[in-house]
C-alpha cells in the first residue's frame, strides 16, 4: 500500500549580510574560511568569533584530503538533471570543507576545490583529484 503525499518545495530565504563575501566568493571562484586573532578558523565561516572579536576572511587554496564522502544515487525533487555524485567533505588544512564531486574519490585522496554553478544554477563548491 503507498499513500501519495502533495509534493512539497521549499524555497529559503537567508540573510546573509555578514556572510556576502563567501556567497560573492562562489562566483570568483575563491571559497573563503574566517580567522580570528585568538587563533579560531571558522568554515562554514562566521563573522564574529565565539571571543566577542570579529574574523577576517581567507581564502581557502591549496590540496585538501578527503576525510569521508557519500555516493547519492536517488536523486532528491529539484536534482532531477543531475547524475549520480558524491558528497565530500575534505580538510583543507585547520577546516573542513564540504562540497560535490563528480569523480572518483576516496577517503585519503589529495583533491583541489574550485567553484561551479549545478544544473539548477546554484553556485556550488566541487572537488576534483589532485
Ligand atoms: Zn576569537
Amino acid at each position: 500500500m503507498i499513500i501519495e503525499s502533495r509534493e512539497l518545495r521549499l524555497k529559503h530565504r537567508i540573510p546573509v549580510v555578514k556572510t556576502e563575501k563567501f556567497w560573492k566568493g562562489l562566483e570568483g571562484g575563491r571559497v573563503y574560511k574566517t580567522i580570528c586573532k585568538c587563533g579560531r578558523s571558522y568554515y562554514p565561516p562566521r563573522a564574529d568569533c565565539i571571543c566577542g572579536n570579529q574574523t577576517e576572511w581567507v581564502e581557502i587554496t591549496g590540496k585538501g584530503v578527503v576525510e569521508c564522502f557519500t555516493v547519492v544515487y536517488s536523486m532528491p525533487s529539484g536534482y532531477e538533471w543531475s547524475k549520480p555524485y558524491r558528497i565530500v567533505v575534505a580538510r583543507f588544512g585547520d577546516v573542513r570543507v564540504m562540497g560535490w564531486s563528480e569523480e572518483d574519490v576516496f577517503v585519503g585522496d589529495e583533491v583541489s576545490l574550485y567553484t561551479a554553478k549545478d544544473g539548477s544554477g546554484i553556485w556550488k563548491i566541487w572537488f576534483r583529484k589532485g
